[in-house]
């Protein structure tokens, strides 16, 4: 794709690999608009083009930047490789989880955000924390464990001797060994990183919502 650029310098266009495919605000896929180009460090080796594009959503329509960086074989071709940060894209919870653990949506809220700030250390022991108040509310709340009990249990304790659905219990147990990993000196799961974490948890809470959602029915239209 050729792109104009405004401080021309040798050239008045360059080549770019592609445009940003999403945008920073409102997290659409999307094909932008492209407004104008400008060269950073032209003289040096690693020149830049920073590309200021407009999201084509109506409701949107925000401008933002993306930066390009300079082929080292062709000298007027550039590389997508940074979209400006927009603002957080939250994540979505189901009613049901909601009701279970207030604390477990806005702590998760909390790591995902630094997530997309490139803080992924923090984010990871942020998910690890969510985990805990996950399970234990859904000890407390919903199998009517005492609370006492529960607060001053290890996690790894809780899931192994309270939950009785193997489901949620496998996939907890994995995410909780997980969550470790994160907040401890020596990592265990050397092949694993935040984004299994992140499906091991959305794993249990799916099986928690599955296992509520069912008794709630079942209380509500008991066999004639
Ligand atoms: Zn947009």
């Amino acid at each position: 794709m050729k792109i104009k650029i405004l401080n021309n310098v040798e050239t008045d266009s360059a080549e770019v690999d592609k445009y940003p495919d999403h945008c920073p605000f409102c997290h659409k896929s999307i094909l932008p608009i492209l407004i104008t180009a400008i060269y950073h460090n032209p003289q040096s080796h690693r020149t830049t083009l920073q590309t200021v594009f407009q999201c084509p959503s109506k409701d949107c329509s925000k401008v933002f930047i993306s930066y390009y960086i300079r082929s080292d074989l062709h000298r007027n071709y550039y590389y997508l490789y940074e979209t400006m940060f927009g603002n957080f894209k939250p994540p979505l919870f189901n009613e049901t989880i909601k009701t279970i653990s207030e604390d477990y949506c806005k702590i998760y809220t909390e790591s995902y955000a630094s997530e997309q700030l490139g803080l992924k250390q923090v984010s990871g022991v942020g998910y690890r924390k969510s985990l805990e108040f996950l399970i234990k509310d859904y000890l407390i709340k919903i199998k009517g464990i005492d609370e006492n009990t529960i607060k001053n249990k290890y996690l790894g304790k809780c899931i192994n001797e309270d939950i009785n659905n193997e489901k949620i219990k496998n996939v907890a147990k994995r995410a909780a060994w997980l969550g470790n990993d994160e907040t401890h000196y020596f990592r265990k799961w050397e092949d694993k990183d935040i984004t299994n974490l992140k499906d091991l948890i959305r794993l249990t809470v799916n099986w928690i919502e599955d296992e509520t959602l069912t008794e709630k029915y079942k209380t509500d239209m008991p066999e004639q």
